[in-house]
């Protein structure tokens, strides 16, 4: 009889589906090139490029009170931050978690939510005495992160074009978010004015300039996957009829987690992102994130076991009901996997037993360990692609520059960093090496709050 596969046998076909040559790794980058630079010319395609109404680099001048807001995939964060110029700022925070009742609701609601965690907020962090920010008849001017691709006319408005990371929403699509979340404010009657609507990418990009000039790109990490950098006017074809100073530049957020979407003829798919893909509640969109960002990462090493119990590899005599469950596979639990530092795999063996009460081998361990190591792996490397797409199309190579990066995938996932650089090495040699990334500064707080400065000198 035929000899029964070992677990080392089963990881070497996913060794060949999950690993990405430099020389495919180069052919993405060149395609993704070609999708940023057509983005530019006209409105409505996949990445959407889309032009951000922030003018140039903030000058480290800046100063004041703001509000910021950040409405992101997992939670509500809003945050009082006080510039003081020079590169200096303090903050003060408070985060607010979203049900998912609140992810799958009504538009509206979603803002009345929003509105009534500022109130909490005002309330116990600034009070309305004559001394605090809010003086009397002032309105506190605030930056709202809204990481949904948006088409934008100004600074404080924006047409949401779809939701993304796995929040659907209803009547939200097409609508003025700005106005929407006026509608909320003025309902609760507190005294802020939204100065500028931004994506936390624009917001981390301009927050890790301020702190280090040498930033031309930034890229989140986490329950999506998206970058922004700065473009010349010159080279927006689709703003030239605005009439705008072509000397002058303007940020960019890319919205790049729809590389490849729909015709899927670049990225490298396995049928395990077919099927989150296909189950997702947006089919064929955000191609590029579904490979890389922290919402799905946990659901495609997920789909590679069960396709294991099915074929009776894995678990036999087990009970793996728990493990069904699309989605209860977090992506943290491989960052956990790949860091556990014991000899038996103590931690893979906690996960499990904990979990999904199920007991494990430690040849099983080792093999999911080395799985969690292919698939975040195989996320770094296609980050990199991204990044080389940007630095190719606007010549940053030679001179080098810093990528500030944010999200707990970067911020959190073990060696996610090094694997990236990694990545910008095999594509472009050493030169590669030039191009650096680290922990970016909080841009939905200070970015946002540095946005709204720069909005009010400019006004
Ligand atoms: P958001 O993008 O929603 O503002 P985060 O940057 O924290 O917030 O990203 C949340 C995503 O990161 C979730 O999808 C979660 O699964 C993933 N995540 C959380 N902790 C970790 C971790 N330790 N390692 C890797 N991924 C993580």
């Amino acid at each position: 009889h035929a000899t029964k596969k070992t677990m080392a046998d089963h990881l070497r076909k996913y060794e060949s589906l999950f690993t990405l040559t430099p020389q495919r790794m180069r052919i993405i980058a060149e395609a993704f090139k070609e999708t940023l630079e057509l983005g530019l010319t006209k409105p409505g395609q996949v990445v959407p490029m889309i032009p951000t109404f922030v003018f140039g680099w903030p000058s480290g001048k800046e100063t004041g009170d703001f509000l910021a807001l950040d409405l992101g995939g997992t939670n509500l964060r809003v945050c009082l931050v006080t510039l003081q110029g020079s590169g200096q700022f303090e903050i003060t925070q408070s985060k607010y978690r979203l049900s998912e009742e609140q992810k799958n609701g009504d538009g509206q609601k979603l803002f009345d939510f929003c509105a009534e965690c500022l109130k909490t907020f005002v309330e116990t962090n600034i009070g309305s005495d004559d001394e605090g920010p809010i003086k009397d008849g002032h309105h506190l001017p605030l930056g709202f992160t809204f990481s949904y691709p948006c088409s934008q006319e100004r600074i404080d408005h924006g047409e949401l074009i779809r939701w993304t990371k796995g929040i659907n929403v209803a009547n939200t699509e097409g609508h003025d978010v700005a106005a929407m979340f006026a509608t909320s404010l003025a309902k609760y009657q507190l005294p802020i004015k939204l100065t500028a609507l931004i994506n936390d990418t624009t917001g981390t990009l301009i927050a890790s300039h301020y702190v280090n000039p040498r930033t031309k790109i930034a890229v989140i990490f986490g329950t999506g996957c998206n970058a922004a950098y700065m473009e010349h006017i010159k080279d927006i074809e689709k703003i030239k009829h605005l009439g705008i100073d072509p000397k002058a530049e303007m940020a960019i957020n890319c919205e790049w987690g729809a590389f490849d979407s729909f015709e899927h003829e670049h990225l490298p798919r396995t049928k395990y992102d077919t099927i989150v893909d296909e189950s997702s509640n947006k089919p064929g969109e955000q191609a590029f994130e579904k490979l890389i960002s922290g919402r799905y990462l946990g659901e495609i090493l997920r789909l590679v076991i069960c396709e294991l119990i099915d074929e009776g590899v894995l678990f036999l005599g087990q009970n793996t009901y728990k493990l069904e469950n699309p989605y209860c596979f977090d992506t943290a639990f491989l960052s956990l996997m790949e860091s556990d530092p014991t000899d038996e795999l103590l931690m893979i063996i906690g996960i499990f037993t904990h979990f999904f009460a199920l007991e494990t081998t430690l040849a099983e361990r080792q093999f999911f360990r080395a799985l969690a190591k292919l698939i975040g792996r195989r996320a770094a490397r296609l980050s990199a692609c991204g990044i080389a797409a940007i630095v190719g199309k606007m010549g940053y190579l030679d001179e080098g520059c810093s990528v500030g990066a944010d999200g707990s995938l970067y911020n959190k996932y073990p060696g996610f960093a090094d694997r990236v650089h990694e990545g910008l090495f095999d594509i472009f040699g050493e030169k590669g090496r030039n191009i650096i990334t680290h922990h970016a500064e909080d841009g939905s707080g200070v970015g946002s709050a540095i946005i709204a400065a720069m909005t009010k000198i400019r006004k």
